[in-house]
């Protein structure tokens, strides 16, 4: 979180401008501490998920191709 000595408060880095002045006083706050906005990563919950999605739609194709072949 970038710190703004002048104010004495952390400023939410999206409210800290793109020269990395205080929105409030103007001063410079220390840019390093800037922080950008991580890769987002997806959770291994998500990747479960999808595996699941790809083998509910998996099945349903071959289940599709049973029904095609059957005749209904
Ligand atoms: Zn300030």
């Amino acid at each position: 979180m970038p710190w703004c000595d002048d104010c004495d408060r952390y400023l939410a880095p999206n409210t800290v401008s793109a020269e990395g002045t205080c929105p409030t006083c103007d001063a410079t706050v220390d840019a390093t501490d800037v922080e950008q906005p991580a890769p987002v990563k997806a959770p291994w919950h998500f990747w479960v998920m999808v595996a699941a999605l790809i083998a509910y739609l998996g099945w349903r194709v071959i289940q599709a191709g049973i029904w095609v072949v059957n005749g209904f």
